[in-house]
């Protein structure tokens, strides 16, 4: 027996599961099971990743100023409040990490995004699971299940695995009303996928406890390089910048970063394609009677009759070299996760998909 041991919490962590990319025996596989875009980057980015090869002996700024002065413009932010990190999954790492810790609870979504109960667990906070209405974000629920140990309140709008969304003012009355200990954090993942939609951007710079985080790994096509960027009331950043590690972004990354968010016309290009292709593939599945929620994203959730049904969905669709994602550990276990392709793909999904229910 060893004395040596993790802080609590630690433990209770299960590991978190990405998508697939692979299919045994298969080649040329189609990934739909993450969420990426499938046109990929801007060529403006690969070109400064590239460029960026020269440099690799030298460490990365450490202020991140000319990125996030190029988010700033872009989006007409007080670059002073933004923070720059490893995906925006590193963003809510420092939020637990600082704001969350034993005794303390963190509050998410049934459907959502399986990382803040990690980081709510790995900062030794007790993390709490609310329902949702229909698969739609509840604040009357969420504020129902906040107490004085509340220090966080996650919720993704447009909401990953479900795709749907609340409004406007359905958000500000989720901020109005959490206890005044508590800080609302808006993941925008998808934020740039819904025309018009500033991520929340507008009640950040309105009230003193709200917190957004964006990410260059959905339409920007950068997963791969791991940048994504928070954005609060400066007594927020004062806290989060001293947590952050001084060359948490790679330079490339930092480059790369900067030269999409600059190339605006791409990504209203990859947003258009996005809506055009997800519009086909919903009716087509509704059609064949696989129905799913209005999306605001870059994915569908397609529900089928059973647990068993999609996962046989799922294996046909594997059989085909369709990677999809099962969403059994966001208790939505009948459903399949289908990321909107190119329209090549998505007509191969549906394809499949009706074999599969009709043999023809
Ligand atoms: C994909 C995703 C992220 C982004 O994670 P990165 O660390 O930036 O790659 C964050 N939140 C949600 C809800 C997501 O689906």
């Amino acid at each position: 027996m060893t004395m040596i041991s993790p802080q609590p919490g630690i433990m209770d962590i299960k590991l978190y599961q990405g998508g697939a990319s692979h299919v045994a025996g298969l080649e040329n596989v189609v990934k739909l099971s993450s969420n990426e875009n499938p046109l990929g980057p801007s060529d403006a980015a690969k070109e400064a990743f590239r460029r960026a090869s020269h440099d690799l002996h030298r460490y990365p700024s450490s202020d991140h100023s000319r990125l996030r002065a190029a988010i700033g413009e872009v989006w007409g932010l007080d670059a002073d409040r933004i923070i720059c990190g490893a995906g925006s999954d590193e963003i809510i790492t420092f939020l637990c990490q600082a704001y969350a810790g034993p005794g303390t609870e963190v509050v998410h979504t049934e459907h959502g995004f399986g990382m803040y109960k990690i980081s709510a667990l790995a900062a030794s906070a007790t993390p709490v699971e609310v329902p949702e209405r229909e698969r739609v974000t509840d604040v009357d629920a969420i504020l129902a299940a906040c107490t004085d140990k509340t220090r966080l309140v996650f919720i993704a709008n447009p909401n990953n695995p479900t795709g749907t969304m609340i409004s406007e003012g359905e958000v500000l009355r989720l901020a109005e009303g959490i206890p005044d200990a508590a800080l609302l954090v808006l993941d925008g993942a998808y934020a740039e996928y819904v025309e018009g939609y500033d991520g929340g951007a507008a009640l950040v710079d309105a009230r003193q406890n709200v917190v957004m985080t964006r990410t260059f790994s959905k339409i920007y096509g950068l997963g791969g390089l791991r940048v994504g960027w928070g954005y609060g009331p400066q007594h927020v950043l004062d806290v989060l910048n001293r947590v952050r590690g001084p060359f948490n972004v790679s330079q490339a990354g930092l480059n790369a970063a900067e030269a999409a968010i600059r190339d605006t016309s791409y990504t209203d290009h990859c947003r258009r394609e996005n809506a055009r292709c997800r519009t086909w593939l919903a009716d087509a599945l509704a059609e064949i009677g696989v129905p799913s929620d209005v999306s605001c994203a870059n994915f569908v959730l397609a529900r089928f009759a059973s647990e068993d049904e999609a996962m046989a969905v799922n294996a046909h669709l594997n059989t085909q070299g369709l990677l999809v994602r099962p969403v059994g550990s966001y208790k939505l276990p009948h459903c399949l996760r289908i990321t909107v392709g190119d329209e090549a793909s998505c007509r191969r999904v549906v394809t499949a998909v009706r074999i599969f229910k009709n043999g023809s």
